[in-house]
C-alpha cells in the first residue's frame, strides 16, 4: 500500500509543512482553494480530490450550456471577501461579455449572467490566486476518497479509491450531496432523449419543482423536444420570479417572534409592508435571509421539523428565484398546455413510468411516461462511506434533524466532544445547521472563515519553528 503525505507525526510546534486536502472540486472545493490561497500566510501543500476530472464551478455550472442563466444577481456572486463588486468589475473588464450585453446596464450589479460566465470568473480567480503563491503547491487528484481516519497523533489518513492512503493535518470535505448524485445525468438524459428522433419520447416526466427541474424543462425545449412534459411535484411550488427592481434587503428591525406560527405571520406582514412601501416582497425575503441563521438556531427541534414538513417548499420557492425573463418563459410554457404541473408523490419507478399517489388521494396509480428525469431537491448523502465513517468514528455528528452534518459557520465539524481540530465540511453538507449554505454567497463567506481558522492555527508553528 502506498502512503503519501506527512511521513512523521505533525506536532503543533513541529516543522512539518501545512498539508491540506480538499475532498470535492465543485464550487465549494474550488472556492475553499481560493480562500486558502488568499488567506493562509505560510507555505502549504494542497491536494484536491475528485473522481470527476473537471475543475469547475461544480454541479450548477459543470454541465452548463452558454445559454443557461444563473439565478443569482451578479452583485451577489463575488468570490473575493471584502470586495463585493469583484465579479461586476470582472464583467466590466471582460470585452466579449460587454459587447454581448447592453452598455446601458449600469455597473452590471443587477443582471443575471450565464453559468459558464460565472464558472470562467471563478476559475480565473483560482488561477490568479495560485499564480501569486510560488510557496504553495497544488495537486489535482482524480481519485475519490473512500475513508477518513484520525490517527493517534491527530493527523488524518485518507483512503483513496485506488487503495492507497494519504496523510494530512487539515481536511476539508466539500462533497456537496455526495457521489450518488449523477451530476451529468440530466444532460445525458437530454442528449439521449433528443438523439434518436424516430424513437423520441412523447411524454417526459420531470420529477421535482426546484431550479434543476425548471432548467431541465427549458433545456428539453431548447433541444427541440416538442412532446408533452409533466412536472411532478409533491407540494407543487415552482420557483418565484426575481423582481426587475434592485431588491436590496429590507426587513423590520423589531425582534422576531419565537414561535413558528407567529414568525410566519411576521414574515407575511413584512412582505406586504415592503410591497406597500414601493419595495417588493423579494426585498423582504432578502432581508429575511440575513436573519435566517439566527432564527433557525433559535427554533426548538419540534418547530424545525414542522418547518421542514409544511413550510420548507414554500420558503425554497421564494428564496431560489428565477430571473424575471426565465420565469415568464416558464409561465408561457405552462400556459401553452404541452407542459403541466401535477401534484403527487412518487411511490415507485416502473419500466414504463411511475407509480404515483396524486395529492388528496390515498392510493397510488400507474402514470405512464416514455422518460422520467429525476430533478428532486437533494439533501447531503449521510450514507456516503466517507460521511458514515466520520459519524461512526465520532468525528462528526448529524444536526438535530439529521439533514446533514453539524457544523459551525466556519465549517468546523461539531461533535458531542467538541471540534476535531483540522476537519471541516463546507457547503451543502451543513444544510441542517446553516440555512442557505448551499448558495454561493454563503459558501464564499464560510470558506474565508475556515481559511482564517486554518491560518490562525498554523501561525504558532511558524513562530515556534
Ligand atoms: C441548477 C442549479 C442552479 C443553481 N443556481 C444557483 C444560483 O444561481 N445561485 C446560487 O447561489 N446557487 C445556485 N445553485 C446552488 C449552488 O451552486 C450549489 O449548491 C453549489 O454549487 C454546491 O457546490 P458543492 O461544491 O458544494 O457541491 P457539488 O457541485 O455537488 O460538488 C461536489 C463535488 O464533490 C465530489 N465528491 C463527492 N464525493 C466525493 C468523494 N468521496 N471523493 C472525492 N470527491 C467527491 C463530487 O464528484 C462533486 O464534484 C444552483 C444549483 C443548481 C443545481
Amino acid at each position: 500500500m502506498t502512503v503519501h503525505g506527512l511521513s512523521s507525526p505533525f506536532t503543533p510546534h513541529g516543522d512539518q509543512p501545512l498539508q491540506i486536502a480538499i475532498v470535492g472540486r465543485g464550487f465549494s472545493g474550488l472556492m475553499m482553494a481560493i480562500a486558502l490561497l488568499k488567506s493562509v500566510g505560510q507555505p502549504f501543500r494542497l491536494r484536491m480530490f475528485d473522481p470527476r476530472p473537471i475543475v469547475s464551478g461544480g454541479q450548477a455550472l459543470a454541465t452548463a450550456r452558454s445559454t443557461e442563466i444563473l439565478n443569482s444577481r451578479a452583485r451577489d456572486l463575488s468570490v473575493s471577501t471584502g470586495e463585493p463588486k469583484d465579479f461586476t468589475r470582472w464583467l466590466q473588464a471582460n470585452a466579449p461579455f460587454r459587447e454581448a450585453v447592453s452598455a446601458a446596464i449600469p455597473g452590471f450589479g443587477q443582471i443575471f449572467v450565464p453559468k459558464s460566465t460565472f464558472s470562467d470568473y471563478v476559475y480565473q480567480r483560482f488561477s490568479e490566486a495560485l499564480a501569486q503563491r510560488t510557496d504553495v503547491s497544488v495537486q489535482m487528484s482524480n481519485e475519490g476518497i473512500t475513508s477518513i481516519r484520525r490517527n493517534d497523533n491527530g493527523l488524518f489518513t485518507l483512503g483513496l479509491a485506488d487503495g492507497s492512503e494519504a496523510i494530512y493535518n487539515t481536511v476539508v470535505l466539500a462533497t456537496g450531496y455526495g457521489l450518488k448524485v449523477p451530476l451529468e445525468k440530466p444532460e445525458q438524459d437530454l442528449e439521449a432523449t433528443l438523439r434518436d428522433r424516430r424513437s423520441a419520447p412523447r411524454h417526459v416526466v420531470v420529477m421535482g419543482n426546484g431550479l434543476r427541474a425548471v432548467d431541465q424543462v427549458l433545456q428539453l425545449r431548447d433541444g427541440g423536444f416538442a412532446g408533452r412534459i409533466t412536472i411532478l411535484s409533491r407540494r407543487g411550488f415552482l420557483p418565484q420570479p426575481h423582481t426587475r427592481m434592485p431588491a436590496d434587503a429590507v426587513f423590520p428591525s423589531q425582534p422576531m417572534p419565537s414561535q413558528l406560527r407567529n414568525i410566519v405571520r411576521f414574515v407575511r406582514k413584512a412582505c406586504a409592508e415592503a410591497e406597500e412601501n414601493g419595495w417588493s416582497w423579494q426585498a423582504a425575503m432578502n432581508g429575511l435571509r440575513k436573519r435566517a441563521r439566527t432564527l433557525w438556531a433559535s427554533l426548538p427541534p419540534s418547530e424545525k421539523r414542522q418547518f421542514n414538513r409544511h413550510l420548507r417548499a414554500i420558503y425554497d420557492s421564494h428564496r431560489n428565484r428565477l430571473p424575471a425573463d426565465v420565469h415568464a418563459r416558464l409561465e408561457r410554457e405552462l400556459a401553452g398546455g404541452l407542459t403541466e404541473m401535477k401534484r403527487g408523490t412518487t411511490l415507485k419507478h416502473m419500466p414504463d413510468g411511475l407509480f404515483v399517489r396524486w395529492a388528496g388521494q390515498t392510493t397510488g396509480e400507474h402514470f405512464a411516461a416514455d422518460k422520467v428525469i429525476d430533478c428532486r431537491c437533494l439533501s447531503p448523502d449521510l450514507k456516503d462511506p466517507v460521511v458514515a465513517d466520520l459519524l461512526s468514528a465520532g468525528l462528526a455528528t448529524t444536526d438535530e434533524l439529521d439533514l446533514g452534518l453539524a457544523v459551525n459557520p466556519a465549517g468546523e465539524l461539531l461533535t458531542q466532544r467538541g471540534r476535531p481540530v483540522g476537519l471541516f465540511a463546507i457547503g451543502p453538507l451543513g444544510l441542517g445547521s446553516l440555512p442557505d449554505i448551499d448558495l454561493v454567497p454563503e459558501i464564499v463567506t464560510q470558506t474565508y472563515a475556515a481559511a482564517a481558522l486554518i491560518d490562525a492555527r498554523a501561525r504558532p508553528q511558524l513562530q515556534a519553528g
